[in-house]
């Protein structure tokens, strides 16, 4: 796992869930051997993650230890 913050206008990496290019998103790729995920993306997956706790611990987001 990698995050490259260094502006890259080639598009050498592509998100593996929307498709979005490095070379046209407004913000970071993290990549890793075989799959990127965009900014956008993660941003989605945050509140999926969180939608879900919420939904299933009444909104108390304890950490499982
Ligand atoms: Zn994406």
């Amino acid at each position: 796992m990698s995050v490259n913050t260094a502006l890259n206008n080639q598009p050498t990496h592509q998100c593996t869930f929307c498709g979005i290019t490095n070379a046209t998103l407004k913000g970071v790729m993290i990549s890793d051997p075989g799959v990127n995920i965009c900014q956008e993306c993660v941003l989605l997956c945050v509140d999926l993650v969180f939608g879900h706790s919420a939904k299933h611990e009444g909104g108390d987001h304890r950490e499982a230890h």
